[in-house]
């Protein structure tokens, strides 16, 4: 009996080890350099603020669609293009696509939706809105982060939503919850991102842990990593309905069908919605660290998924 006590305590290191390790563990990589070539690329003139339905909308999907399939992504069914139609003031529009990728996990009971809007306003009086941030920044980062799942496959399958028509009131992200292509209670959790590059104070938001309180340890631990201040907050009236954000992107689809949410995102700037949201107004490495920041997230989200997000009940 005497060497038990040395046995239990080489068991307790071996125990204890992993746990320090993940601690310490680096961040997802992520090919900035590809990131930034995307994300400078879809907030060109050439893509003429990238407008539902225009010529612009129709370039940035045949940008998005070549990069996921050189990263190796398969579509979500026979095509990555999921048409909806667009009924509305200007019957110019009939109808957006979204670009839906799909990543299969070891487990594949339960899916993350990891989503970002690729459409922006387009030209209006002779001016491109080049909508870098808004969201060339969340579509680039998307397109990156989906790249380093495939290096390093996820556990649980993860759909990557390029949404279109969330300037015309959030269409997409409506039209792939109205008939969802993945069961609505087989999705665990939406992750959107949406204007995530401007850093001007090198804070990046996240949203969702007021509805959603079992995300909130998940954050903090992000944010102890984070290369950016993490900030939670503007998912309560409590500040006043503009402080809250739940509902002015594409998570706000996800949250009327009771889907637990996180949004990623900047306080609003002044180009926001201007001709002058352009890439040069972006500090690239206060991006990259945001978009490190989100990957970091939704690894720990995924790693913890059934420990933390209850299934849902319908
Ligand atoms: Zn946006």
């Amino acid at each position: 009996m005497p060497r038990r006590p040395l046995l239990i305590l080489i068991a307790c290191v071996a125990i204890v080890r992993p746990v320090a390790a993940q601690r310490t563990e680096p961040l997802p990589a992520i090919d900035s350099a590809a990131m930034w070539g995307a994300f400078t690329a879809l907030a060109a003139d050439s893509m003429e603020g990238r407008r539902t339905g225009a010529r612009g909308g129709t370039a940035a999907r045949a940008l998005l669609i070549r990069r996921l399939e050189q990263a190796g992504l398969r579509p979500l069914g026979a095509s990555f293009e999921h048409r909806f139609p667009v009924a509305g003031r200007d019957s110019s529009v009939r109808e957006g696509i979204n670009v839906l990728a799909y990543l299969p996990g070891a487990d594949t009971s339960r899916v993350l939706v990891v989503s970002a809007h690729y459409d922006h306003v387009g030209v209006r009086s002779g001016a491109i809105y080049n909508g870098a941030d808004d969201n060339a920044s969340g579509t680039a980062a998307l397109l990156a982060i989906a790249a380093s799942f495939v290096a390093h496959p996820p556990r649980h399958s993860i759909v990557f939503a390029f949404f279109d028509g969330e300037e015309m009131g959030l269409l997409g992200a409506r039209a792939f919850v109205g008939a969802p292509s993945v069961p609505l209670e087989r999705i665990a959790a939406n992750v959107n991102l949406d204007m995530i590059a401007r850093l001007d104070k090198n804070e990046l938001y996240a949203a969702g842990a007021a509805p959603w309180p079992f995300f909130r340890p998940l954050l903090e631990a992000t944010a102890m990593q984070a290369p950016v201040t993490l900030r939670l907050g503007h998912d309560t009236d409590e500040k006043g309905p503009g402080e809250n954000w739940t509902r002015q992107s594409d998570q706000g689809a996800f949250h009327a069908q009771g889907i637990p949410w996180v949004y990623f995102g900047v306080e609003d700037h002044p180009d926001y919605h201007r001709a002058t949201d352009d890439a040069d107004k972006v500090n690239p490495g206060r991006y990259i660290g945001a978009v490190r920041t989100i990957a970091d997230f939704v690894r720990r989200l995924d790693a913890s998924l059934d420990a933390v997000v209850p299934p849902r009940t319908r």
